[in-house]
């Protein structure tokens, strides 16, 4: 599968936050959100072609048994039952970080939904030639319930505006049940001074739902750049 990066740092973001971890980023996804912070693994994806085999062998150059797979899309890579099976094996504890639009049989100890709300849809972006075919794809209510069925879970909404909440709350009452506490809400933003002015009206709403507040650490500490 195409890998625009493999790094070492702290986990920047979810229940794990904090937590020193092995990325690996897949490159390539079925989505185009107008804020990606990851272009060069959706827009313009970038990378190189690893095999499960090579992954494995780069993971163990890092101190940790913590592994995130990200992307780009994740589940929408050829090979990610087989990575997902094999870093089981080998003991990783694998948290895999999904759009949740494409169901996978993939092994994984925390489930990271991301569903994309209105906000992301790029109409104004490269001339909106993205946006029916995002919009049509962004939300997969039936996948969504079902990957949450694959273990531990978070459901982590991005915020832009207040507004956002009605379609969050739409989300939240199409779904059998959810536990409040692994309903991450977090700030839209790629710089620090964005992050802190959202996380101002973000708060409160956790304070009064039980819903738990979204740091976006690796923004606050190092700003938007890659490998962190
Ligand atoms: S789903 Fe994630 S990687 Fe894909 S375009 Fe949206 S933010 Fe970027």
């Amino acid at each position: 599968m195409k890998v625009s990066e493999l790094f070492y740092s702290i986990q920047g973001e979810g229940k794990l936050a904090g937590l020193p971890s092995a990325f690996i980023r897949v490159s390539g996804c079925n989505l185009r959100c107008a804020w990606c912070d990851t272009p060069f693994s959706s827009w313009e994806p970038e990378g190189e072609e690893l095999e499960v085999a090579d992954i494995l062998d780069r993971l163990a150059d890092h101190p940790t048994q913590y592994v995130v797979l990200t992307g780009g899309e994740p589940l929408i890579m050829p090979g990610i039952e087989e990575l997902t099976r094999r870093l089981h094996e080998e003991g990783y504890h694998v948290t895999l970080e999904t759009a949740g639009t494409v169901w996978r049989d993939v092994v994984c100890d925390l489930i990271s939904v991301s569903p994309k709300l209105a906000n992301s849809t790029p109409w104004e972006h490269d001339d909106g030639r993205w946006a029916e075919a995002h919009e049509e794809h962004r939300l997969n209510i039936p996948v969504i319930r079902r990957l949450l069925t694959l273990g531990d879970y978070q459901l982590k909404f991005v915020l832009q505006e207040l507004e956002d909440m009605a379609e969050v709350d739409l989300i939240l009452g199409s779904l059998d049940e959810y536990e409040p506490t692994s309903v991450l809400l977090m700030p839209q933003g790629v710089t620090a001074e964005e992050v802190a002015q959202r996380s101002r009206w973000i708060v409160p709403i956790c304070t009064q739902r039980g819903f738990r507040y979204c740091p976006r650490l690796q923004i606050s500490i190092f700003g938007n750049v890659r490998g962190t």
